[in-house]
Formats: C-alpha cells, structure tokens, sequence
C-alpha cells in the first residue's frame, strides 16, 4: 500500500485521530477506509437534507418551505428523518443573513485563506499544488452583521454536550482568517433531535489564543506523521471513546484482547454496567451497617493517598417564597443596579404545584415565563412498560 509523507491537512476529524497513533497510521499512513457506521450514515444524510434545505432558502429567499423539507425528508432513512423531526417544526431563517452552507475553508501554514471564498478550496489548491495546513468546513455562516457572524455545526447524536472541544475553537478561527473584518464570532452547536443548542463566543482578540491551540495540534500532528515515516515504526495504540470510527476495531487492533472497547459488545457492556450497579450498591450498603455501628472506615493506595468512608453533615438551604422576595424587594430599592439577582435568578419546585387542576390558569401564565433548557442525561433503566420478572415463582 502506498504511504503518504506530507502530513494530510489539519482538521477536526484528523485531530480526533491523533487521539490514538495506531489509528492515525491506519487511516493517514496506509489509508485503511473506514467501515461503514450507521451513525455516520445517520450524519451525512442529515447534513446533505440541511445543507439542501438552506441552500434552497437562500435561492429562493424564504424562511421556511416545509414541503421542500418534508420531500427531502422524504429520501431519507428513518434514523435520519428522526433526528429532523423537531428542526423541521422550531426553525426558520433569515435568508439574508445566511451567508453560506458548507463553506469549505483552507488556510495555509501562516493562516492565509489558500481560496479565500470559494467551495471546494482544498481540491482547487491541490489541483495547483498548494500545500494546506489547515481545513474546515463549516455547516452553515449566518452574518448577523458586517463585523458579527455565527456558526451553526449541525450534530445529529444522542448527547448534548457543551462546546469545549477543539472544534469549537477551530471553526471559530478560520472563519475570523477568512473574513478579515469580523469582530465576534459564535459557534454554536445545534442539536437538531432536541431543538437545543450550546455556544461560545470569540472576539478578535482571541485570535493569538486560538493560533496557539491549531498551531500546537499541528505540531504534534507533524511529529506523529514524521515519526510515523520512519522505518520499522511501531505506533502506539491508546483505546477510548475513539474505537468506534477506527477502521482497526473489528480487525487489526494491537490490543485487540485487552481493549474493552473491543472485546465486549455495547449489548455486553450494558450487561456488565447492571452487574456492576448491582454489585455497588450491595457493597455500599453493607459498609454503610458497618459505619452505622463502628465509624468510619478508613484505607489508603500505594501512593499514600488515603480514603474515607463514614457519615459526613451535609446543609442544604431553601428561601421561603414569601419572606424571601420581601427581603429581596427591600435590596433592590436600595441597590437598583444589582440586576444580576433579577435577571438570572429563578425558582424552582413549582412543577408540582402547578399540576393541580385548580391552578390551571396559574400554570399557564407561568408557562410563558419558564425557561426551558434541554439537556442530555446518560440512563441505565428499565424500558417503561415491562413488568419486573418475578423470579422463582412457585
Ligand atoms: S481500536 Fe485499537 S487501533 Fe483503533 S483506536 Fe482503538 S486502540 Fe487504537
């Protein structure tokens, strides 16, 4: 197989590879494809419907065509149509605003837009022999002003996660290269299949800190490749969340027996993780009778780090509503300018309340003042509707 000595471009998916070096010899050395993962699927038919959808919008400057939505929908597979339900009914445009979809852009080692403006910047500068050290493409630009843009990458999985990884930093960065008279850019990620979103913020100033972060990734990633091209290499391999768009996983990992990322399967992972749930909460009570009786229990590692067991106090405090936004209204008037306490601060334990039929009217009032945030949250549980299984019946 032919190996490549040019290091490839630096993008977010070649980041994610660096994470293991086997893998990125794999996919950037010998250039093993990739086996095809449903998810990844799931991703590229949601991107292509999105980024049709927008670009229709755009030509024909609407905010919204559902039917044009509902027929793209239509050509998709059902994990793909799922994951559009809710952007389908909670998201219009500005088609003025939208200054692009799939905007691919392609920066030299210095930071220079290779093909400043142009889709398709990294096959045009290959063609001409143009070296590329860094290369994005971003979902869809929407410039709220000539010196403010935003950034909308479209994620279609289960998590909500906030936007803290290198990619959040990275598309932000060749945007404010390519479009030398922003002054502010937000990224934000849309997670499409909850209508919920996540952003961050940068301004100009931030450029030299996010050079430094693409600078430092390129460097190593230099190194890897470099190391990678010398006769008789042997890449490290470190398994994680990675694993699962390895090429390797299924065959050709070097650490195929120990990788647990391998070795089980989700299904056995599930398995393993009640097993263990199980297993805790067995031990923890029957330390805990201890600890009632005895005391705490105490123990320490090879390292001399020591560990406690034992009953601690623990305060929570709660404001009663009425006593409280008394005192509160008697702060404001002598501090008017504190508005940190009026605008952010928000009660809770009310859904309850709000439930009973009597206070329906209440209820409604209040439901167009509540804030609702959406987040993920990882369940182990039983699937609602089956019956726990009496065991050893007679
Ligand atoms: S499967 Fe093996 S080679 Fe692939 S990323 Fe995981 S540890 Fe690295």
């Amino acid at each position: 197989m032919i190996e490549l000595n040019e290091p490839p471009a630096l993008r977010q998916s070649v980041f994610e590879d660096m994470a293991c070096a086997h893998m990125y010899w794999a996919k950037h050395k010998k250039r093993i494809p990739e086996s095809s993962r449903p998810d990844a699927a799931r991703g590229v038919e949601d991107h292509e419907v999105l980024a049709t959808y927008l670009t229709h919008l755009m030509r024909n400057n609407l905010r919204k065509d559902l039917r044009f939505l509902d027929a793209l929908m239509m050509g998709v597979s059902e994990d793909a149509q799922e994951a559009l339900v809710r952007f389908r009914d909670d998201h219009d445009f500005d088609p003025e605003k939208i200054a692009g979809v799939e905007i691919e852009i392609a920066l030299d080692e210095n930071f220079k837009p290779v093909d400043p403006g142009t889709v398709g910047a990294y096959a045009a500068a290959k063609q001409c022999g143009t070296s590329i050290a860094y290369l994005g493409k971003l979902d869809l630009v929407i410039l709220q002003s000539q010196a403010e843009a935003e950034i909308v990458d479209w994620k279609t999985y289960y998590q909500i996660i906030d936007p803290k990884h290198f990619q959040s930093k990275f598309y932000p960065l060749l945007l404010f290269c390519w479009n030398p008279s922003l002054e502010r850019v937000k990224f934000v990620l849309e997670f499409v299949r909850y209508g919920a979103s996540r952003t961050v913020e940068y301004t100009r100033s931030d450029i030299p800190m996010l050079k430094a972060i693409a600078q430092h990734a390129r460097k190593r990633q230099r190194q890897l490749h470099e190391a990678l091209s010398i006769d008789g290499a042997q890449p490290q391999a470190s398994p994680g969340r990675h694993c699962m768009w390895c090429p390797l996983v299924l065959s050709g990992c070097p650490l195929a027996n120990q990788n647990p990322y391998i070795t089980r399967s989700p299904a056995e992972q599930l398995k393993y993780v009640i097993w263990l749930r199980e297993a805790d909460k067995q031990n923890t009570e029957l330390l805990k009778q201890w600890v009632l009786q005895n005391g705490p229990v105490e123990c320490h590692d090879d390292n001399g780090v020591e560990y406690v067991a034992g009953f601690s106090e623990l305060r929570k405090q709660q404001y009663p509503c009425t006593a409280t936004s008394r005192i509160l209204k008697q702060w404001l008037r002598t501090h008017p300018n504190d508005r940190t306490i009026t605008e952010q601060l928000t009660m809770s334990g009310l859904s309850s309340f709000l439930k009973a039929r009597k206070r329906q009217s209440l209820a409604k009032r209040l439901a167009s003042i509540a804030r609702t945030t959406v987040t993920t949250r990882f369940d182990i549980d039983r699937k609602s509707g089956d019956q726990p299984r009496l065991d050893h019946a007679a």
